[in-house]
């Protein structure tokens, strides 16, 4: 398809120079397009703004008016204040921005501003600014609108003063997201020159049909961007909002199913075949009955192989719901139907317990179960990769090696993943590419909130168990002041007396990183010599090479060491059944889940778990209430759905995506998971069924979506790696 008039560079809209146009760029904004969507991040109206004649002091205000004055007053500490006079219809008011005397240049008298701030007492009433914006500049003698991006605009000051606009109520301000290049009022000009225009063009872009718009209860395109531009009133930005949000959803959805059109669609996989000769014996020798969400997920995954499709698919669960287990039938399922399968955990410890737990399950059945590890050598490795290859090895369990150095296997089947975060999308990518391609089950002991998980994972389909099994005993969570350190420390020095071990962690490693935090090595020497004196005290962080991390936690695990003291190298999955306390020290510095992961390591035993957490300073105002939230939050609760939801209110979604290891971020402009979050579900089914229909969107009907795909998540689309 052709260049459209929204693909058109900035430089040749009304308002734009090419000047304008660079600085513009610098900002994101290239094309015509792009300053459609580049659309304010706040509003303001009457119910929002205060008149000045009733602005007082102890008030946080947003206030708009025009400048009448202004200058720089020096103070005696030698701090300079720019201070401004604003009038508006109702009375005048001093706004002062202390130490920030290069605005005298960039505000001038006439200009028609909107500041957000706290109103303090100073020599009487004055609002100090957190931010402002210009939203019309002092009309002046030469202003040529066409033209004011080619030149700055350090203009004379007109010596007669306008007087304030009046405010009509109902009039709303907007301010859009604004840099030191292009400030506010050049976007509020640029847009009302050319946003008619616009609007005509991006109705041809507008991919849903009116009967689509009506099921979702969503406006068309040109009506959403023109409200969120010049809203009519408040109530109909959010609804605009949400038009862009589902854009933004669907349009992502179609870059992850067209991923998973590839690894599951494109060529056939295998249809399982179910006997039930060894998935019926081992069910029936379970010391205990499946929870119903084992129950539950294990139906979704065997429709999944048993269909002709490849699987790729998702487990989510808390520590210890029995994620393992699951997917151990899973595997069964793959040996019953002839194949073999082979499970990836992130570490060689890991690794180990796994076989470990699963060669106990299997004792009795005729199914080979083979450790294929990095420290078997010689002789001994040489017949372990034999038996795979032969296939006399029908469960194979290893590290990532395992299918990264050619491994070869007589029939590889299914592929589980543990702890998935450990491994990158492109590994599993890299799993497809094997001929012939086996199913994949990732497994992650991160809950996160369903809706998330989709935007996050749009290639997979994804089960969850949330649910532990019954009888599980808790781990109890304590918040503990800095001034009871003395006391934990005792209570764990007798626990340590019953034979039982602990884990301190620490945010940091050394005492340098951050002066005001207690690192992990100092602490160590500390502890050793002071509150664990003559006991077995050890070290673990993440700068220690592979081996040593390897043999200290050997040793934790066979008991010889009773207090690890460690980073959050330790995070990842490994179950010491005696150990049963853990302290977080700087506790304040972990997010939420992280502590819940942390957490996760004690009371994998059965004498039940403590978990203490210590604060370090934990601040004043908005970081510090957050933080106190959160690990009150932490404390309540252990179920790991529930830490998620607080932790995706508490942080917003940004750390989520951020913290993906994707390689492509999912950065969401618009859409937030947790207002639209019910539109990830409908985003995803439409986004599937199109690219099932016609992968890749060639046809006449999808050559619009494809087109704005292309122009809009370019980008996006090669990080993808399917074009
Ligand atoms: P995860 O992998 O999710 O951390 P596991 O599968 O390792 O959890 O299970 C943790 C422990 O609980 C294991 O000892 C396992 O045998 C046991 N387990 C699994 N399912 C159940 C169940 N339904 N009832 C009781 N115990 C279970
Ligand atoms: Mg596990």
């Amino acid at each position: 398809m052709s260049l459209t008039q929204l693909d058109k560079p900035v430089q040749f809209l009304k308002g734009v120079g090419p000047r304008r146009a660079e600085a513009l760029k610098r900002m994101g904004i290239v094309c015509a397009r792009d300053l459609l969507y580049h659309v304010p991040r706040r509003y303001d109206d009457a119910s929002t703004i205060t008149p000045l004649a009733r602005v007082e002091v102890g008030m946080d205000v947003t206030a708009v008016g025009t400048v009448k004055n202004k200058g720089i007053v020096p103070t005696r500490s030698g701090l300079r204040i720019f201070q401004a006079v604003l009038q508006d219809d109702t009375g005048i008011m001093t706004c002062a921005w202390p130490g920030q005397p290069w605005l005298n240049r960039t505000l001038q008298v006439g200009d028609r501003i909107l500041v957000t701030g706290p109103v303090k007492f100073f020599h009487g009433r004055q609002i100090q600014p957190r931010e402002h914006a210009v939203l019309a500049r002092a009309p002046t003698p030469r202003n040529d609108p066409a033209t004011a991006g080619t030149h700055t605009s350090i203009s004379s000051t007109p010596t007669t003063i306008p007087p304030p606009a009046p405010t009509p109520s109902g009039t709303i301000f907007v301010t859009y997201p604004a840099s030191e290049e292009v400030p506010q009022w050049i976007f509020r000009r640029v847009i009302s020159l050319n946003l008619e225009q616009l609007l005509k063009h991006v109705r041809d872009e507008d991919h849903l049909t009116p009967a689509a718009r009506r099921a979702l209860g969503l406006p068309d395109l040109p009506a959403a961007l023109a409200t969120l531009h010049r809203p009519p009133s408040l109530d109909r930005v959010d609804a605009a909002r949400r038009r862009l949000a589902y854009d933004e959803l669907f349009y992502l959805q179609l870059l992850q199913a067209r991923v998973r059109y590839h690894a599951t669609r494109a060529r056939p996989g295998i249809a399982f075949q179910r006997t039930n000769n060894l998935i019926r014996p081992l069910h029936d020798g379970l010391p205990f009955t499946l929870t119903g969400a084992q129950v539950r997920v294990l139906r979704e995954i065997y429709a999944d192989m048993a269909s002709p499709h490849r699987m790729n698919r998702m487990l989510q669960g808390d520590v210890g719901c029995g994620k393992t287990l699951v997917a151990l039938f899973a595997m069964l399922l793959a040996v019953e139907g002839g194949h073999q399968a082979a499970l990836m955990a992130p570490t060689e410890i890991l690794a180990e317990q796994h076989a470990a737990r699963i060669r106990g399950f299997l004792a009795r059945l005729p199914c080979g179960v083979e450790l294929l590890t990095g420290s078997a050598t010689g002789r001994r490795r040489e017949d372990a990769r034999a038996r795979v290859g032969g296939g006399e090895a029908r469960v194979v369990i290893g590290t990532h090696a395992l299918i990264q150095e050619g491994v070869e296997f007589d029939a590889l089947g299914l592929v589980v993943v543990d702890e998935q975060h450990r491994f990158g999308v492109r590994q599993r990518l890299a799993l497809a590419e094997r001929d012939p391609a086996p199913d994949v089950l990732v497994m992650s002991a991160t809950p996160i909130p369903r809706s998330l998980a989709m935007a996050l994972h749009g290639d997979l389909d994804i089960s969850v168990i949330d649910e532990l099994p019954a009888g599980r005993r808790p781990v109890v969570t304590r918040l503990a002041g800095p001034e009871k350190r003395a006391e934990v420390f005792q209570e764990v020095g007798r626990r340590l007396d019953r034979g039982e071990q602990a884990y301190v962690v620490y945010p940091v490693i050394e005492e340098s990183e951050k002066a005001e935090l207690r690192a992990a090595e100092t602490e160590y020497e500390r502890l050793r010599s002071d509150e664990f004196a003559g006991r077995e005290v050890a070290l673990l962080h993440g700068r220690m090479p592979a081996d040593e991390k390897d043999r200290i936690m050997r040793e934790f695990l066979e008991s010889g060491i009773q207090v690890l003291v460690a980073t959050t190298v330790i995070e990842v999955g490994i179950d010491v059944a005696g150990a049963t306390v853990m302290v977080i020290e700087n506790a304040e510095r972990f997010g939420l889940s992280q502590l819940h992961q942390l957490r996760g390591r004690v009371g994998r035993g059965d004498r039940g778990g403590l978990c203490v957490v210590i604060p370090g300073g934990v601040g004043e105002g908005g970081e510090g209430t957050a933080t106190r939230e959160r690990l009150e939050v932490f404390a309540r609760t252990d179920d790991g759905f529930e830490i998620a939801a607080a932790d995706l209110r508490i942080r917003g979604q940004g750390d989520f995506f951020g913290a993906e290891q994707h390689g492509h971020g999912t950065g969401l402009l618009f859409a937030d998971i947790l207002v639209h979050g019910d539109l990830v579900g409908p985003a995803r089914e439409r986004a599937r069924a199109l690219v099932d229909r016609d992968p890749e969107l060639a046809r006449e009907e999808n050559a619009l979506v494809r087109l704005v795909l292309e122009r809009r998540y370019g980008d996006r689309l090669k990080l993808f790696g399917v074009g």
